[in-house]
């Protein structure tokens, strides 16, 4: 079933993330696509009873990043011909996928992550830190649950900025994501380790 999701999610990110929904650990995931992955995408959600929302604009990544982030890209609008992904905000609640994309639109950063299920105290560090000057408020050399730096190669368990270090409820949302994921792969759960150094 995991190699399945997968496939069909383009990454093992963005299918860890995809558990998080279906085992209710999670309310709202964001992702992005580019509109011709789609399909298969939308047959799986439709299989799930998962919601889904297309953004109104796109992002133009500056890197080859999975598009977690969206930090590091820039909006453009639907209409301008650019080949780039749109976010889509899956969830189990129609309303929810909808209130999501709504919030990140109209750029309430605070009502947004508190849907993806980011820790209140991240929120109010990256609404504090983050702005165009400042794109990347990582903190490098976090606890390696919190790892970030590894995103690239397809490996990384929160999907925020932690607010510092040891930040507990990122590291505690950590914890909780390689337990659901083991239910499904526990080889993913070795792959993760290994990358992210976690004894
Ligand atoms: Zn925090």
């Amino acid at each position: 079933m995991y190699q399945k999701l997968a496939k069909i999610f383009k990454t093992k990110t963005k299918a860890d993330e995809i558990l998080l929904l279906l085992d209710d650990q999670k309310e709202v995931v964001r992702q992005a696509f580019y509109e011709e992955e789609f399909p298969k995408i939308e047959d799986f959600c439709k299989k799930n009873n998962i919601f889904v929302s297309k953004s109104k604009f796109k992002i133009l990544f500056s890197d080859e990043e999975s598009g977690m982030y969206s930090n590091k890209g820039i909006t453009i609008q639907e209409k301008d011909k650019r080949h780039a992904p749109y976010f889509y905000y899956f969830s189990k609640s129609e309303e929810k996928s909808y209130l999501a994309n709504y919030y990140e639109l109209i750029g309430n950063i605070e009502e947004f992550g508190k849907l993806l299920g980011y820790p209140s105290c991240c929120i109010k560090y990256f609404v504090n830190n983050f702005s165009s000057r400042n794109p990347d408020p990582e903190i490098k050399d976090c606890h390696p649950l919190l790892n970030l730096s590894k995103r690239e190669q397809d490996a990384v368990l929160i999907s925020h900025f932690p607010c510092n270090k040891e930040c507990e409820k990122s590291v505690k949302l950590a914890k909780e994501k390689i337990i659901v994921i083991s239910k499904y792969s526990l080889e993913r759960v070795n792959e993760l380790k290994t990358k992210l150094g976690i004894k």
